[in-house]
């Protein structure tokens, strides 16, 4: 019974562990209710998915989405885009947003993958609604995107500090609210034009110039059972993000793309994944 359940558990007793370090690290009570909010919501979506609730992921991505983008981005006027990172890297502090690239992006995808792709961010959030859930054309050749916004974001903070302008807090928040129109506008543009709901994450994502590299470690991967399947090609064909998961190894095509979704397992007809 316990065995059953046993993923939900483990991302639980990960964020906890996040959760009280830093509580009792920085003696902030912020990251214990932060952490285990979000913990609590990751474990709630894969123990709905274990229970065979069509809508699983999305209630994770809306609990901790929601949180972020309009809790800590709105309210709190935390900055947790590339820029608020940079930001709190300029000044040398580890705190808010750099914590969160940290576990969400840097350190937790070693174990985790692109989970925070499939279940937390807030802009696939509102992408995943568009009608392209399963991409309707090839991928395209155009990923080097992602590098000229990662290297725009960079330029983009250094040159405030380097110019010294005034109330820099100011204008990370307004950055914060101008980045995310932007990026809702471009990505659902490049949903409709690519007929692909994650064609924003495929080729503009500058988070994924962090996202790929160390997901490649991955402890958490979707597993072939080689001996059940039958090449029958459904998984490559609902995978939103082309990757080919009857390839164990961690070479696979895409195999950097992979944001736990699921829909593969659920769609395969051997129950080979
Ligand atoms: S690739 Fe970027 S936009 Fe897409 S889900 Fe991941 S972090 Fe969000
Ligand atoms: S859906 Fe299942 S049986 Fe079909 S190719 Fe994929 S893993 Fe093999
Ligand atoms: S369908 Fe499977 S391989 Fe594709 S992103 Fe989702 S979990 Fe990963």
């Amino acid at each position: 019974m316990i065995k059953k359940y046993i993923l939900p558990l483990f991302m639980l007793a990960i964020f906890e562990t996040i959760a009280i370090t830093l509580y009792l690290t920085k003696d902030n009570l912020f990251y214990l209710l932060n952490f285990s909010y979000i913990g609590f919501s990751i474990a709630l979506g894969l123990f709905l998915f274990i229970k065979k609730y069509r809508h699983a992921r999305c209630v994770t991505q809306l609990l901790v989405g929601l949180y972020m983008l309009l809790y800590l981005g709105l309210a709190c006027n935390e900055n947790m885009q590339i820029e608020g990172f940079w930001y709190y890297l300029f000044t040398g502090v580890f705190e808010a947003a750099t914590i969160h690239y940290a576990v969400a992006k840097i350190f937790g995808p070693l174990v985790f993958g692109r989970g925070w792709c499939g279940y937390a961010c807030w802009t696939a959030m509102i992408l995943d609604f568009l009608p392209y859930k399963v991409p309707m054309q090839p991928r395209k050749k155009i990923g080097w995107i992602r590098y000229v916004v990662f290297a725009a974001s960079l330029i983009f903070v250094a040159s405030l500090f380097l110019t010294h302008v005034g109330n820099i807090e100011r204008i990370m928040f307004w950055a914060f609210i101008i980045g995310n129109l932007l990026y809702y506008v471009i990505g659902i543009s490049f949903a409709f034009l690519f007929k692909d709901n994650r064609a924003f994450c495929k080729y503009i994502c500058p988070i994924t110039v962090f996202l790929k590299p160390m997901s490649y470690f991955a402890l958490l991967r979707i597993k072939c059972d080689t001996s059940k399947c039958i090449s029958c090609g459904k998984c490559k064909r609902v995978c939103p993000m082309d990757v080919d998961v009857t390839d164990n190894s961690r070479k696979r095509k895409n195999g950097t793309e992979c944001i736990l979704c699921f829909e593969c397992v659920n769609n395969c007809p051997k129950n080979a994944l």
